[in-house]
């Protein structure tokens, strides 16, 4: 296996260069290599391309190559991953540049604070590899790139680079995801490497190495920082002030290569010299290219618009941020449908080929490159993106505000934070407010994630509404919109006043609220998601609590419907201290009462109160089952709000013993099949029972079929579609005469009666409570939600159930983003959020998914609603 294939790959090299390699050098390209720098066969036993090198081989090479170059290198650990994996970057740079290092880092931040340097600075080229962990030629690119630089002698370009930039490597962002596939690809690996796409080793099981330990992309996750991987990346990465960020992916076995520049659309929040800067990357990446004959493609698919991603995120802090994406062998050997072979090594060699033609761009230009960025910080810090400021109210979902102030601050945004009463912009802020200046350098990532929205191009838009006239697909990648104060749930003000305050720091912890005297009980509010975290955490310590589903007021302050009370009489001195405790480390809002009376509502002893218990819940998992929504969905519940989850795979649930548990949650997917009957009949049974099914997106067609569903309504239909038509008139065997005179009439008689809504990309949309139901507490204003895809539901009638969150009326549904008008007017008065009684038991159905990516954490209390508080409301 490994002769064969390391025979390939020195065909691959003799026909390139048209020589044979010398024994000693591993790079792709022509040379001659200091034998004091380890080869990857010396040190994993494998050659280039030969093998997908593992993250703890890829670890031993990194430190090979380090050890054996200490005046060229530096090695930083910036993170570890959830399954304790460490992360690492390494720096390469000439040893003169490594001597004065310190110094360079410095001028870096010099200028990325938008002043003038010191002449120190030299253009940092940052090269991220292997994002997501199933896309594997890039990390052995990385370590092929590290070695190039580090052992070609007489290398011009290799000389240059070293000289005129430093080149910072992350070889590999995802080892969860990269150890997953590669521990698949050898379990069904055999005596030679299978090309058939088909073969076990290049089909993963779920889920797959793409995504992280939690499931997430991370490449989704650049402004969000739920991860590890992403908080450790994004401090890394502001500690040096790359000019250039390139983020290395694979796509599909059938393709070739794309570098930049990217698609359409581009956020409207780039500079042109930005976009200049690209098409000067290009360049050299399409030089490197032609010379080896190899096609590439650019400008189509990969777009520069959602700030989530490596590319965008970057680019807004004013680095020449990129995506490039190689065809993908998925393992060592691929067959293409042209009957063409794709290997490993050629992937290997692709990513090899522009990493070191993108950090040769930088090593031309070296000037151009840190001009540009100190230009583009020193214009920002001095308003060119505008002089206004962003308020974040810290009256409205407190600890969701707290909390994103602290993650702009993570992103190197300046946040300034105002204690206690004040009044600005025209606008009264009883308990203070973060302020977020637009006059600073990362101001366009400021405006990027804080603005209600962020318009796509006309021109693209117009493009896209003509191709949905033809009932062609549209052309957007990812969401249009993702205004983070709007998805934590907060209220902020764009107004003309200066910012005051105090600077927020990262790691600030946010303060705990408390308020009241008196010993008789503890109330937390239902106001944030701190509040549901100190409940459920309370809860696991065993503290005893009540939920009221009907607001009261007791000693002048207001509490509103879902707050939980802490009873001491209910509780051991011990416990109540605890729960002061808990309080203190959440940053949670606490009000101590004195008594049982209250001046209005029910009494603390009323039926409106039910005791709280830790519920006890379980997750549909595996195949038939969105990775992606389950991992989200357990991140929010267990590191969010601290609840433990179960995870049950799908192909067991139908002889699983669910009566262990009280909530069944099933993500967004598809799981009829795989569940079948038996799987529906111990769900149907556990219901039944008592127990709170939470069906999230597609998944709810699963429960809303056949005679007698557990929950009753359908998905609907395309507007102006009947999905009954032609049934009647089958038998005839003849079609009813149609004449068709026009273009319009033509399309009418050619579309598809079953068709269902256009794809939404996703937008954030106002949702309207029923107030009455204890599953909407925290939301009696509303709330804001992600719809995607294409499913809208019809209502429950009032016989089976209730619309506990409803899309707003058309006029007023769009909160941000961009909708197709068709889905406007469909989606207005539709069930988000949906209950139905079942026997004991609760079906609850979300439309969509509410903690996507989980980035809309002002969804918190309704998660909690559906899975913390149900159980009891149940019973
Ligand atoms: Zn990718």
């Amino acid at each position: 296996m490994r002769n064969k294939l390391w025979g390939r790959c020195l065909v691959v090299l003799a026909a390139l260069w048209g020589v044979a390699a010398p024994a000693q050098a591993q790079s792709f390209a022509q040379g001659t290599f200091d034998p004091t720098i380890p080869t990857l066969t010396e040190t994993v036993g494998h050659a280039p391309g030969t093998r997908i090198t593992s993250p703890d081989q890829t670890y031993a090479y990194l430190k090979a190559l380090v050890a054996a170059a200490p005046d060229r290198t530096r090695m930083v650990q910036y993170a570890s991953t959830w399954e304790g994996r460490p992360l690492y970057y390494v720096i390469l740079s000439s040893p003169d540049n490594i001597a004065r290092l310190d110094a360079i880092r410095a001028d870096l931040a010099n200028i990325a604070a938008g002043r003038a340097s010191n002449g120190a600075a030299l253009p940092v080229t940052w090269l991220a590899y292997g994002v997501h962990g199933n896309e594997i030629s890039s990390t052995d690119a990385a370590l092929m790139t590290a070695y190039h630089l580090l052992a070609a002698q007489g290398d011009a370009r290799a000389d240059k680079i070293m000289r005129e930039t430093i080149v910072v490597i992350d070889p590999m962002q995802n080892p969860d995801g990269r150890a997953r596939f590669v521990n698949n690809f050898l379990a069904a690996s055999g005596i030679d490497p299978a090309a058939d796409r088909q073969a076990a080793e290049h089909d993963e099981p779920w889920p797959s190495g793409r995504v992280n330990h939690y499931m997430f992309d991370l490449n989704r996750d650049w402004f969000t920082l739920s991860q590890p991987e992403t908080r450790g990346k994004v401090a890394a990465i502001r500690s040096w002030n790359p000019v250039v960020v390139v983020d290395l992916h694979e796509m599909g076995g059938d393709e070739s290569y794309f570098f930049s520049p990217a698609a359409q659309p581009f956020s409207p929040n780039l500079t042109q010299a930005q976009i200049r800067a690209y098409e000067l990357i290009g360049r050299a990446n399409a030089a490197a290219f032609d010379a080896m004959g190899e096609p590439y493609f650019t400008r189509e698919v990969y777009d520069l618009f959602y700030p989530g991603y490596g590319d965008t995120w970057n680019a807004h802090q004013g680095a020449i941020g990129s995506t490039y994406e190689q065809a993908s062998a998925r393992g060592l050997v691929f067959e293409r449908r042209d009957g063409t072979e794709l290997t490993y090594a050629d992937g290997v060699r692709n990513h090899f080929t522009t990493s070191l033609a993108t950090a040769g761009a930088v090593a031309d230009n070296p000037q151009r490159f840190l001009s540009d960025f100190a230009q583009y910080r020193a214009a920002n810090a001095n308003g060119a993106a505008g002089r206004g400021t962003y308020l974040i109210d810290l009256s409205k979902r407190r600890w969701n505000a707290e909390s994103l102030g602290r993650r702009l601050a993570a992103q190197g945004i300046t946040v300034l934070r105002r204690e206690g009463p004040a009044s600005a912009c025209g606008k009264s802020f009883p308990q203070g407010y973060l302020a977020v200046p637009q006059a600073q350098p990362a101001a366009r990532l400021v405006k990027s994630l804080l603005d209600r929205d962020t318009p796509l191009p006309p021109d693209f838009l117009e493009e896209q509404e003509r191709r949905r006239s033809q009932d062609l697909p549209h052309e957007l990648y990812d969401v249009t919109a993702w205004s983070v104060g709007l998805m934590a749930g907060t209220d902020v003000t764009l107004c003309n006043a200066a910012a005051t305050g105090d600077a927020l720091a990262a790691e600030t912890p946010i303060a705990p609220l408390n308020e009241g005297s008196g010993a008789f009980a503890i109330a937390v509010p239902w106001t944030d998601s701190g509040q549901a975290r100190l409940v459920t955490l309370a809860l696991r310590d065993g503290i005893k609590g009540r939920v009221t589903d009907k607001a009261f007021t007791s000693g002048g302050n207001t509490f509103p419907r879902g707050t939980v009370v802490f009873p001491a009489g209910d509780n051991s001195p011990e416990n109540m201290a605890r729960l002061a405790m808990l309080a203190r480390e959440v940053g949670a809002h606490t009000v101590a009462l004195a008594s049982g009376w209250v001046d209005s509502g029910p009494n603390l002893g009323s039926e409106s109160f039910v005791r709280l218990s830790l519920p006890r819940v379980a997750i549909a998992w595996d195949d038939g089952i969105s990775q992606l929504s389950a991992g989200a969905m357990r991140y929010v519940l267990e590191r969010r709000l601290g609840l433990p989850v179960t995870p049950i795979r799908t192909q067991r649930l139908a002889r699983a013993d669910l009566s262990e548990y009280d909530v069944l949650l099933v993500p967004e997917g598809d799981p009829s099949a795989i569940l079948g009957e038996g799987g529906q009949r111990t769900i149907r049974d556990f219901v039944r029972k008592g127990g709170v099914l939470v069906a999230v997106g597609d998944s709810l067609e699963t429960f809303s079929g056949g005679d007698s569903p557990m929950l009753a309504v359908k998905r609907e239909a395309a507007l102006g579609r009947d999905p009954g038509a032609g049934g009647d008139d089958a038998e005839a065997g003849l079609a009813e005469a149609l004449e068709i005179a026009t273009d319009a009439e033509y399309r009418e008689a050619i579309k598809d009666e079953k068709a269902l809504p256009d794809t939404l990309p996703g937008a954030l949309l106002n949702v309207v409570a029923q107030r009455d139901h204890f599953l909407s507490a925290g939301y009696d204003d509303g709330g804001v939600v992600l719809a995607t895809g294409t499913q809208i539901f019809t209502p429950l009638d009032r016989a089976d159930g209730v619309n506990v969150l409803r899309f707003a009326a058309p006029g007023n549904l769009i909160a941000s983003g961009y909708v197709w008008d068709e889905n406007r007017r469909q989606l207005a008065y539709k069930p988000y959020l949906m209950a139905q009684r079942q026997g004991r038991g609760l079906v609850i159905g979300f439309a969509h998914d509410p903690s996507t990516r989980a980035y809309l954490d002002g969804l918190d209390l309704l998660i909690a609603n559906a899975v913390l508080v149900a159980p009891s409301r149940v019973r």
